[in-house]
C-alpha cells in the first residue's frame, strides 16, 4: 500500500490485517517502487495524490515490470484521474472517501481474478461449551469475559470448535495448526491444550470441555 496520509494508511492496513491479509506500507512513491521490488506483493493498494512521485507513475513503473493488480485511491472528483489511472494499467479504482469495506470487498475480488488465494469470508461465531468465538474479530469470550489467546492457541481453538464433539487425532490437529510439514516437537499440542484448557475449563486437571481420548487424540465436547 502506497499512502501518504497516515490516518488512511493506518485504517486500510488495520482492516487488511484483520481479514487476514499481509501489508508493507509506503508513504511515498519511490518507498512504494522500492518496497514492492523487494516483496513482491499480491496487491497493490495506491494513492493517486502522493508527494513527488504521482500514483500515476508509480503504476506505470509497476505496470512496466509486472502483471500485479493494482487499486487506485483517488480523489471524488476526478473522473479524469480514473480514467488516467485505468489506461495505464490499474484494474480498479475506490474513490475517496471509501468505506474500508469496500476496498477489502474489492481486494478479495481482484485477488480472485487474478487467481490468487483468498482466505474464507470471516464472519462466523463458533460455540462450544462456556466459548464463544468470533472468527472475524478474533475475539474470544469465555463465560462472557473476552479472554487473550495467542494466534496458535487461536487456531487450535478455531480447529476443535469447528469440529465439536469429534475425536480429532493429534496427526490431524498438528497438520491444521502447525502445517503439513511441521516437524518440531509434538509435546508442543500438549502444551497448547493445557493452556486452553487453563482459561477454558473450571478445573483444568478435570477437564469436561477439551477431553483427552487416549492415545488418539483430543475432542471438544460441550
Ligand atoms: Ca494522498
Amino acid at each position: 500500500m502506497v499512502e501518504d496520509e497516515p490516518a488512511i494508511a493506518d485504517t486500510v492496513r488495520y482492516a487488511l490485517e484483520r481479514e487476514g491479509f499481509a501489508v508493507v506500507a509506503a508513504g511515498d512513491g519511490d518507498t512504494g517502487i522500492e518496497r514492492f521490488r523487494a516483496e513482491h506483493p499480491s496487491l497493490v493498494i495506491l494513492d493517486l495524490m502522493l508527494p513527488a512521485l504521482s500514483g500515476l507513475d508509480v503504476c506505470r513503473l509497476i505496470r512496466a515490470e509486472s502483471p500485479v493488480p493494482i487499486i487506485m485511491l483517488t480523489a471524488k472528483d476526478s473522473e479524469a484521474d480514473k480514467v488516467a489511472g485505468l489506461e495505464i494499467g490499474a484494474d480498479d479504482y475506490v474513490t475517496k472517501p471509501f468505506s474500508v469495506r469496500e476496498l477489502v470487498s474489492r481486494v478479495r475480488a481482484l485477488l480472485r481474478r487474478a487467481g490468487l488465494a483468498v482466505a474464507a469470508e470471516p464472519a462466523e461465531v463458533l460455540r462450544g461449551g462456556p466459548v464463544e468465538m468470533d472468527t472475524a474479530s478474533h475475539e474470544v469470550r469465555v463465560r462472557g469475559e473476552v479472554v487473550a489467546f495467542p494466534h496458535k492457541e487461536f487456531e487450535l481453538l478455531e480447529t476443535l470448535l469447528a469440529r465439536r464433539g469429534r475425536l480429532l487425532t493429534r496427526d490431524f490437529l498438528i497438520s491444521e495448526v502447525w502445517g503439513v510439514d511441521y516437524f518440531g516437537d509434538t509435546k508442543t499440542l500438549d502444551v497448547h491444550v493445557k493452556r486452553l484448557r487453563r482459561k477454558i475449563e473450571e478445573d483444568p486437571h478435570r477437564p469436561v470441555h477439551l477431553v483427552t481420548v487416549r492415545g488418539l487424540g483430543y475432542k471438544f465436547v460441550g
